[in-house]
């Protein structure tokens, strides 16, 4: 008998058990790896209740955004004890970001200089308020000087930053106008693509290289998730000018839970089922993309704690 390789010399039903084992494997990596791309941490959370939530959803890494007087060192405490699980963020959710203090900007520039954050996030432009969570409304202007150093942060230390900006009418030109004074910036639009029209985040994505999308809180459960160009309908179904969107940038989109509170962990596993669910209607090459590589290929864009003279 000839034969190419192992799996296809081994005659009959041998061989076809084999085959079947390894598609399997296959198949339980893909459902077995997620990378959540953006959750939080906050005042009042067990910690190590986000690493038995992950366990038990299956989720092998997580962004954590420090929110509510949760604090960076907290989510530090967190990566050292879990170092390839939790990737360790600056959290832009505290009174520093929200006044607008250039101080607090230098503070996070010596937070990327300290070598031990690997992320940024979620910084707050617009943001509708939140009533269940008790989150206020912002509307801080994308054409913030401080928006500008932060973009300039993230393209010198190659560290991603998360923003929450809901695309609006006028604002999202001056949004469009801010990215353009950085376009190196590694800039996750949080919640796909801020509630844009698919229309509008594909103008985006086509022109700048370095956008990527986060699929934060679009589960159908979740009333942010269908307030406004849902990605999914009621019965999770991805809708077509999203997956159609997905499929022209499939590098550009992140998996993401957006856990805000602590009680949110109490749904975190059926919440990634969702997730799954919608990941599990595109095609089979682009499912790990969202699931994970996307995000570990934004991560690997690190330059270090020291990128070289400002
Ligand atoms: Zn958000």
């Amino acid at each position: 008998m000839h034969c190419a390789d192992a799996v296809t010399c081994t005659p009959g039903l041998v061989g076809g058990i084999l085959l079947v084992a390894a598609l399997a494997a296959v198949h339980a990596a893909e459902d077995s790896w997620m990378f959540d791309a953006h959750s939080h941490s906050a005042r009042g959370l067990d910690l190590e209740r986000v690493i038995a939530r992950m366990d038990a959803a299956g989720v092998g890494k997580i962004v954590l955004f420090a929110r509510r007087q949760g604090t960076d060192e907290e989510v530090l405490g967190l990566h050292a004890k879990h170092p390839g699980r939790v990737v360790p963020a600056v959290g832009f959710q505290n009174p520093g970001w929200l006044q607008q203090s250039a101080r607090f900007v230098d503070e996070v520039e010596g937070k990327l200089a300290s070598g031990r954050f690997r992320w940024m996030g979620e910084l707050l432009l617009r943001h509708y308020g939140v009533p269940e969570l008790r989150a206020p409304d912002y509307d801080i202007p994308p054409d913030s000087e401080l928006l500008g150093k932060v973009l300039a942060l993230s393209a010198r230390y190659g560290v991603p930053l998360t923003i929450h900006h809901e695309a609006e009418p006028g604002d999202i030109e001056a949004f469009r106008r801010a990215l353009r004074q950085a376009p190196q910036a590694l800039v996750v639009w949080a919640h796909w693509c801020g509630r844009a029209t698919p229309e509008d985040a594909r103008r985006f994505l086509g022109e700048f290289a370095n956008l990527h999308c986060d699929l934060g809180a679009s589960h159908p459960g979740r009333r942010y998730g269908r307030e406004k160009n849902p990605l999914v309908d009621e019965a999770e179904r991805l809708q077509p000018a999203w997956r159609a969107l997905i499929m022209a940038f499939p590098d550009r989109f992140l998996a993401a839970v957006d856990a805000v509170d602590p009680a949110h962990y109490d749904h975190y596993e059926a919440w990634v089922k969702g997730l799954r669910r919608v990941i599990a209607q595109l095609p089979p090459e682009v499912r790990g993309k969202l699931a994970f590589e996307n995000a570990e290929r934004l991560l690997g864009k690190w330059k270090g704690g020291s990128p070289g003279a400002k």
